[in-house]
């Protein structure tokens, strides 16, 4: 039930109830306050009237009245008094009292009769069974260290209850609208704040359904925008790798196809008929070739994959790279012989790097190899080693069919060929330089291409060098 709850009814529920907590605990405070306050001011006003009553009453002798009348006209303050009020004789016989209090007889309480014995006036809050609460002053008058008298003021705190049933409703009233009111705007909040989310959730199940040409549309750079533009970047990137991975399979395929049509062409023709034993070999020949480009191209794609996967291992061994570059110029000129192309040394500075001396030899070959291959006939192939800024690099510059900026950018892709390679070599898998690169990588190293179309071209591979020993002693 509770992983069901979508965010938006949480986020209302803990808004309304946060609300409601806070709604709480200011109404109990301001009751407190109030109800004190007003008591404050209640207690203050019987206290002034009971100073200003006790005050003429201390200061003259204070006969037996008997009568309230008599009372009120020798104390003219009394008289003023808005409230009740009782004089007491000093045992807590009542004497007066006024009018306003015939129907209640309300004695003194042993309590106050203590207190202004000690001279102390003394504030009390009596009720009657069901009736209005009294708030009551009892002050003692004396005469001298005498006490004479006890006058007791006392007020209905009717005023106060019902202000303070009012504040109660109002409370009771208001509190819970608030609630209800926030918790409405905490839904609608919620639920603005959360469209784009369901807007993702919309586009990611459309993906999700195979089309990954879809993207949320973002404008905003809040939270919710930077999730919706990182998730159209991944998918973005994983559309890039799904197209690479079908374009893969569909050059693999064509690739592999090619020379299988040529074995089945090749093989049919020499069955049409019977022929003699020198067109057989011919065409088995014709075949063994095309069978072992096939197995190139497979052993190429193995190696690819499983470098990929990151199953391939790569020693770590220290590799002297200009006798690795040395004897590669001596490979290239067998390679070159038939075309005439030279393979010459440029300057080569004895350095060593740790890695893996077949895979570094692989990668070095291929790249030659590819100078010779591409080169114009009697061209010229140049390898050179030099340190550069703590790298080995090797250049292998060649003055061949070249390539155009745009294919610079594509030789290392799996199964490029550029139009005129493919002119110019008819063999060729166009996985080599693949290889080169993850080599390179695996080195932690770089493999680079500048050219000009028609001209030739320059590779680069850089790799890092060995610190201490890079320079042969
Ligand atoms: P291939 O088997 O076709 O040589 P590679 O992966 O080694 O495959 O090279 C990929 C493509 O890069 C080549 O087909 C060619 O178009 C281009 N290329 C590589 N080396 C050179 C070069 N030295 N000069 C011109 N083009 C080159």
């Amino acid at each position: 039930m509770r992983a069901n709850t979508s965010i938006r009814v949480r986020l209302t529920i803990w808004y309304g109830g946060g609300l409601a907590l806070i709604m709480f605990l200011f109404a109990s405070a301001l009751y407190v306050v109030m109800s004190r306050a007003l008591q404050d001011q209640i207690d203050r006003s019987l206290e002034e009237a009971a100073v200003a009553a006790s005050r003429s009453l201390e200061e003259h002798r204070f006969g037996p009245f008997l009568l309230l009348d008599d009372l009120t006209q020798a104390f003219p303050e009394l008289a003023l008094i808005d409230k009740f009020f009782q004089i007491f004789g000093p045992q807590g016989q009542i004497t007066l009292q006024s009018a306003n209090i015939k129907t209640r007889n309300i004695p003194l309480s042993q309590t106050a009769l203590q207190s202004t014995l000690q001279g102390r006036a003394i504030f009390e809050t009596v009720r009657f069974h069901d009736e209005i609460p009294i708030r009551l002053l009892s002050y003692p008058i004396r005469h001298g260290e005498t006490l004479v008298n006890i006058l007791r003021v006392g007020t209905s705190l009717q005023p106060e209850e019902e202000m303070l049933a009012r504040l109660v409703f109002v409370l009771l009233i208001g509190s819970p609208l608030a609630v209800i009111v926030s918790m409405l705007g905490g839904w609608f909040l919620a639920g603005r704040a959360l469209r784009p989310v369901d807007t993702i959730t919309l586009t990611a199940q459309r993906i999700a359904g195979g089309d990954l040409t879809q993207r949320i549309e973002t404008t905003s750079k809040d939270e919710i925008g930077r999730l919706a533009s990182t998730f159209n970047d991944m998918i973005a990137r994983l559309e890039a790798s799904i197209r690479q991975i079908r374009q893969f399979s569909a050059d693999a395929s064509h690739e592999l196809r090619t020379p299988l049509t040529i074995t089945k062409g090749e093989t049919e023709l020499a069955l049409r008929k019977p022929r003699s034993p020198e067109v057989y070999r011919e065409a088995l020949e014709s075949n063994l070739e095309e069978i072992d480009r096939m197995s190139r191209i497979v052993e190429e794609l193995l190696l690819l994959s499983r470098a990929d996967l990151g199953e391939v291992h790569v020693a770590s061994d220290l590799v002297q790279l200009d006798t690795l570059v040395q004897e590669i110029q001596l490979q290239a000129m067998v390679l070159g012989k038939e075309r005439h192309v030279e393979t010459t040394l440029g300057k080569v500075e004895p350095l060593q790097v740790l890695g893996d001396e077949w895979r570094l030899r692989e990668l070095i070959l291929n790249v030659v190899d590819n100078a010779v291959k591409y080169s114009w006939p009697q061209g010229t192939v140049q390898l050179g080693l030099t340190q550069h800024h703590g790298m080995a690099r090797m250049t292998i510059q060649d003055h061949g069919i070249g390539m155009t900026p745009d294919e610079q950018r594509l030789v290392f892709d799996r199964f490029y060929r550029t139009d005129a390679a493919r002119a110019h070599a008819q063999k060729g898998t166009g996985l080599g330089l693949s290889i080169c690169k993850w080599i390179a990588e695996a080195h932690h190293g770089t493999i680079e291409v500048t050219s000009t179309f028609g001209q030739g071209s320059c590779f680069t591979i850089s790799l890092p060098l060995l610190p201490a020993a890079s320079v042969r002693g």
